[in-house]
């Protein structure tokens, strides 16, 4: 049968974009141009190098099943060898020449049934599909504290780490205790002169050691490639498991809330402990896991500030009980603005339509991957994806493979188009505000996970759920012309 081989732009070389970009190259589709702003593949492991920096998803399950790495050196892999493993598998794939790298697509308009693009140099290109891949957690949200200008020393975001900023003996302010606050106080304790950590709101935290891999799991995964096989899914199951605590309430939410507390029962000093215990329910914050944050915070030179940020002056930081931190560097671990998806970018579907006005009231998606009114797009971790303390890898490999199926059907000339139809759409986001009342992420705290309304941006059911609902292609939910 002869096939139509489509043009297809891929926004992003970061985790999601590489996934789809070799899934598209392995299916026989050749024409596949990957943008990307930077010069580099990886996305945020390539803008995150701040020290202590570690997945805390562990390195057998944070990886692409096609693309198996036997040499992870630990449980949870640092930062930099997760990067140079992206690097890695860009080269394998041989997808570098087919990166323009430092170019941004600033505007992508769907114009006579094709996608036209326009990037920041003013070049236009036209494609018959267009797959944004641009992350979540990628535009730095930097607080605005007042006097942070005045500063004598140096400040900067986490994921903007300024590596010409020597630490020793230096006295470091962290603003922010997320997954980066925490992780950042393991990194900088013993190595900075002083670390003081700026809590604003307490987090839980699971203490996980982090062991190293022995020569024998080296010798045995690089011979036995069955035994990583078995490991990915002993971990997808566990995950599997645990996200029901995630989404319903019951005994696994009760579980991983008794570990959380038996965790802190490391911390000796009850003041210390006090100061360190949310007041809501675990998980409801993205789960912070750590084997030594709770060590690092009982070191004579690490210390906990509890009281609100007033102002930044010259020499440091004013707390709101007027008291002055002195610091030599402020580290902004204050998040991502997560709910902004491919934007700045401008995205205009069929009939003019903008994505920014269909989403006034905040990100929407159909199965997490299209938009209704912008034919013939797909998102990667997309609006209400399975984001949370989960395998961001195993989330990219099955949107991948759905929207690769869409693809196939339009190579075998089955439609010129395809959208998902606004109906659908929303008796799709109805399902999971239904849902919503049920997750742990509306027990009463705030995080990244809730949008304006205070409602929660991700997936409410189980990684499997996900993974089911994008094996199989729902025509009927399509309008395909
Ligand atoms: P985050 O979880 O959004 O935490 C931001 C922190 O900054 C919070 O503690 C927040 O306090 C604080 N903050 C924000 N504005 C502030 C202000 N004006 N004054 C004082 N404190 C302020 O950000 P993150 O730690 O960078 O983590 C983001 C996500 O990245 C994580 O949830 C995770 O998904 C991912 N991540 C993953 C890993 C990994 O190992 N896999 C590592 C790092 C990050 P409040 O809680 O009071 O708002």
């Amino acid at each position: 049968m002869t096939r139509r081989d489509p043009a297809v732009a891929v926004i992003g070389a970061g985790m999601s974009g590489l996934c789809v970009a070799i899934a598209l190259l392995r299916s026989g589709i050749r024409d596949v141009t990957i943008y990307e702003k930077a010069d580099e593949v990886g996305g945020t492991w390539r803008e995150n190098t701040y020290p202590g920096l570690t997945c805390d998803i562990p390195s057998r399950v944070y990886q692409y099943t096609f693309a198996r790495n036997p040499n992870w050196t630990h449980m949870f892999s640092p930062g930099g060898e997760i990067q140079a493993y992206f690097r890695g598998v860009a080269d394998r794939f041989g997808l570098r020449n087919r990166i323009r790298f430092g170019t941004e697509v600033v505007d992508a308009r769907f114009e006579g049934g094709r996608w036209v693009l326009r990037t920041d140099a003013g070049a236009e290109s036209q494609v018959d599909f267009l797959i944004s891949a641009t992350g979540v957690l990628h535009h730095p949200r930097t607080p605005s504290i007042s006097g942070l200008d005045s500063f004598g020393g140096n400040a900067f975001h986490s994921a903007r780490w300024d590596h010409s900023v020597e630490l020793r003996g230096r006295r470091v302010a962290i603003v922010g205790n997320g997954s980066t606050g925490v992780q950042l106080v393991c990194g900088l304790a013993g190595v900075a002169g002083r670390v003081m950590l700026f809590q604003r709101t307490a987090q839980w935290v699971l203490r996980l050691p982090n062991p190293r891999y022995s020569k024998f799991t080296f010798f045995t995964r690089n011979r036995f490639g069955w035994l990583d096989r078995m490991a990915y899914r002993g971990y997808s199951f566990a995950y599997d498991l645990f996200a029901v605590g995630l989404t319903k309430p019951g005994l696994r939410r009760k579980i991983m809330g008794a570990l959380c507390h038996v965790s802190l029962r490391e911390v000796r000093d009850p003041e210390l402990r006090r100061a360190l215990t949310p007041d809501y329910t675990p998980m409801c914050k993205r789960l912070v896991m750590s084997g030594g944050f709770y060590r690092a915070m009982q070191r004579n030179d690490v210390e906990l500030v509890t009281a609100g940020i007033d102002h930044v002056e010259r020499r440091g930081i004013v707390t709101e009980d007027g008291a002055l931190h002195e610091a030599d560097i402020i580290v902004l671990a204050t998040g991502f603005d997560t709910h902004a998806f491919f934007r700045p970018m401008r995205l205009t579907g069929r009939d003019g339509i903008s994505a920014d006005d269909v989403w006034r009231d905040g990100p929407r998606a159909f199965q997490t991957v299209a938009m209704p009114g912008f034919p013939n797009f797909f998102m990667m971790l997309g609006p209400h994806s399975p984001v949370g303390n989960l395998a961001l890898t195993a989330v990219a490999e099955s949107q991948a493979d759905h929207i690769l199926r869409w693809i196939q059907r339009w190579r075998r000339g089955e439609f010129d188009t395809v959208e998902p139809t606004s109906p659908a759409t929303e008796s799709f986001n109805a399902q999971l505000r239904a849902a919503m009342p049920n997750t742990v992420w509306t027990t009463g705290c705030d995080s990244w996970y809730l949008n304006k309304a205070g409602v929660p941006e991700v997936w409410p059911f189980t990684p499997a759920e996900h993974r089911a609902m994008l094996a199989n292609i729902d025509s009927a939910r399509y309008d395909l012309r």
